[in-house]
């Protein structure tokens, strides 16, 4: 017996970026002695920059460390998808 599989698609868009609701990026900065981490920074590198900075300062054999960053990405209906006209992301019935 042989099974088929229709799948059936619209036309969607992809973007990096969170846009609203979500950061652009999320920066965490791990030291590799230990692996000791910052707390997470929402958009601001500056802040796991410093902790690293300061992170040395206090513990001066730990000088490497590893940059975490988590990005988004967001899909948006294309020109064509049924829901870019109902501007809804419910189910159409
Ligand atoms: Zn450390």
């Amino acid at each position: 017996m042989t099974t088929r599989v229709i799948i059936k698609s619209a036309d969607w868009a992809l973007r990096t970026g969170g846009g609203e609701g979500a950061p652009e990026a999320i920066f965490i900065v791990e030291c590799m002695t230990y692996h000791e981490e910052s707390d997470p920074a929402d958009d601001d590198r500056l802040e796991v920059e410093l902790w690293a900075l300061k992170h040395t300062g206090s513990n001066p054999s730990h000088r490497l460390f590893k940059l975490k960053t988590e990005s988004y990405w967001r899909t948006a209906p294309a020109p064509g998808n049924p829901y870019k006209e109902h501007e809804s992301s419910e189910p159409l019935a």
